[in-house]
């Protein structure tokens, strides 16, 4: 519907106050002549209302909406003399035209009083110009014609806000939704006037649509605030999501330290590996092969969890009868015990190497055999200091 102004001059048909703007008053024209509709109505007003002692503020037909008076004047319409009727009342007209849709006048007038609701918060009630004087207006609407009750016409008045998202808005609408829409687009970046937020969805708030639809993403800006640029309003205004911060890298263990079972650390492996060692501390090169044979094995068995009690053991069931068979220090012994620490750990390296390559435990199995086999040096008994 368009909305358009036509103000008459002349103050012959007005009272001299100033209107209250308490009610909205709804009349018919009762003019069924052909073209008798909003732009005619407001043509005779504009010519004075020749031979009538009428006037009102508004008409409206199927297409638009025309204003001949100001609100805060006061016409005569209500039929009430100096009443509240004519004194504190916006009066419209519908007009009745036969060239003209009765359901779509009927609605662009529902949409005309949601707007001057809008502006006019003193405004309490609709009423019909039958509540200020006898007269059968509006006829139509009181008397259900077309299946449009008086009822109906009311629901369309519907005075709550709407809200935006809830409707579609196009140019010509207005509303309290069309001030949200407004206000937030100015906070949006934009490279057109700001708008006024006069709830009024004008030309300039097309325009301003259309860039928000465009800069959002949209082929073509069509300038109808619709759900899907509703969608995309509120996610212009949510904050960017924040970047997630990086991972870091989980520390590799380096290779070549052995694994421990999970949750174990090296104070408690070395305390288990010292409790094994006494446990089985091996005199005998026999025992030692048995021994280095039974890790490899338990290696894989147990998935190496227990390769550092075995490590030790061995190491120290080598050292004792090796120093003192072979009469070395204890210094050098050291260093012999860490030689043969180092060749332990080779083969336990070796040996996961193979079992991961050819998956074939067997192999590291028969390798702790050959370590251990080749010579057997003569042992004597260890006697103690
Ligand atoms: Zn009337």
């Amino acid at each position: 519907m368009q909305i358009r102004q036509q103000f008459v001059t002349s103050n012959s048909r007005v009272f001299g106050g100033t209107n209250g703007c308490k009610t909205i008053t709804i009349h018919e024209t009762a003019n069924f002549t052909p073209g008798a509709n909003a732009a005619m109505h407001a043509k005779l007003q504009s010519n004075g209302n020749p031979g009538r002692e009428a006037s009102w503020h508004w008409q409206v037909d199927d297409k638009e909406a025309i204003q001949s008076f100001r609100h805060d004047q006061q016409c005569w319409h209500a039929g009430d003399g100096y009443g509240p009727g004519n004194f504190d009342s916006i009066a419209i007209e519908l007009c009745v035209n036969p060239d003209s849709d009765w359901a779509t006048t009927v609605r662009n007038a529902a949409s005309l009083v949601r707007k001057i609701l809008a502006e006019h918060r003193t405004i309490t009630k609709i009423v019909q110009h039958n509540h200020w004087s006898e007269k059968n207006c509006p006829a139509r609407l009181r008397s259900g014609y077309a299946g449009i009750t008086w009822g109906d016409f009311l629901a369309l008045t519907n005075t709550a806000p709407p809200i935006l998202g809830s409707r579609t808005l196009k140019k010509g609408d207005w509303g309290e939704d069309v001030g949200d829409l407004q206000r937030r687009l100015n906070v949006l970046p934009s490279r057109l006037d700001r708008l006024v937020d006069d709830e009024s969805y004008g030309p300039l708030t097309t325009q301003r649509v259309a860039e928000f639809q465009e800069l959002s993403g949209m082929t073509v800006g069509t300038g109808v605030f619709d759900a899907v640029s509703y969608a995309l309003l509120l996610k212009a205004e949510s904050p960017p999501e924040p970047e997630p911060p990086l991972e870091p890298e989980p520390k590799k263990k380096p290779w070549w330290i052995p694994p421990l079972a999970t949750g174990t650390t090296y104070i408690g492996a070395f305390k288990r590996m010292m409790t094994k060692t006494i446990e089985i501390t091996v005199p005998t090169f026999e025992g030692l092969a048995k021994g280095f044979v039974a890790w490899v094995h338990d290696l894989y068995i147990s998935n190496v969890r227990t390769f550092a009690p075995y490590l030790a053991a061995i190491l120290l069931a080598w050292i004792t009868p090796a120093l003192r068979w072979l009469g070395i220090q204890p210094d050098e012994g050291a260093l012999i015990a860490a030689g043969a620490g180092f060749l332990a750990w080779l083969w336990y390296v070796l040996a996961r190497t193979f079992e991961r390559q050819m998956k074939w435990p067997l192999l590291a199995k028969i390798g702790g055999y050959m370590l251990i086999i080749p010579k057997t040096p003569t042992y004597e008994a260890p006697t103690s200091r």
